[in-house]
């Protein structure tokens, strides 16, 4: 039987209906094979970060979707850059910060921790990014992170020193609620 894990997804937006952008990338997660969206949070709105503080880039949206699946963590991954992709995202090695349609990442992946050079598992910035930590909280606040964080999520967020401002801009839907 294959082995089923949860796993979190966040999506992130700052180009075009970033909305629109970030509901593509929910609504594809949901069509891939072996997987099922248990929650997806609310959409939330932050400044961008940038290397350069002089650099202005439109604000993103950000969501996080909790789910089951039986695809492993590398097939996940290849999925999701299939689906950004499909979404038409600009991709430039120099830019890392540049402005984008839809960026999708993998935060958790069951009790794993992944370090190769295809995927870092739990997402190296999760304790460091408010607009990442604040969705997580939301649908999944005692979900326990794995090495090298080694707590749960809301224990990252009350120890987060990111100062950005995250404001929620729409409510998101309990899958187990509406179904
Ligand atoms: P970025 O342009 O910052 O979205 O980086 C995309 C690349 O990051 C992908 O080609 C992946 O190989 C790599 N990557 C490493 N860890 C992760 C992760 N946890 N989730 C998504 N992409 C990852």
């Amino acid at each position: 039987m294959d082995k089923r894990s949860t796993a979190v997804i966040g999506l992130g937006s700052n180009l075009g209906d970033r909305a629109s952008n970030i509901r593509f990338g929910i609504a594809e997660i949901e069509r891939l094979p072996g997987t099922r969206i248990s929650a997806v949070s609310s959409l939330y709105e932050s400044a961008a970060h940038t290397i350069d503080e002089n650099e202005i880039q439109p604000d993103y949206l950000n969501a996080a979707a909790l789910l089951e699946t039986t695809l492993s963590p590398h097939d996940l991954l290849e999925r999701c850059l299939e689906i950004e992709r499909a979404r038409d995202r600009l991709r430039d090695r120099d830019q890392r910060w540049q402005s984008r349609r839809l960026d999708l990442d993998i935060l958790v992946f069951g009790r794993e921790t992944i370090f190769d050079e295809r995927l870092t598992v739990p997402h190296p910035l999760l304790g460091q990014r408010r607009f990442v930590l604040a969705p997580l909280m939301e649908i999944a606040p005692e979900l326990h992170i794995p090495a090298p964080f080694d707590a749960p999520v809301q224990y990252l967020l009350e120890h987060c020193t990111d100062t950005t401002i995250v404001e929620i801009v729409s409510k998101g839907r309990d899958r187990e609620s509406t179904e």
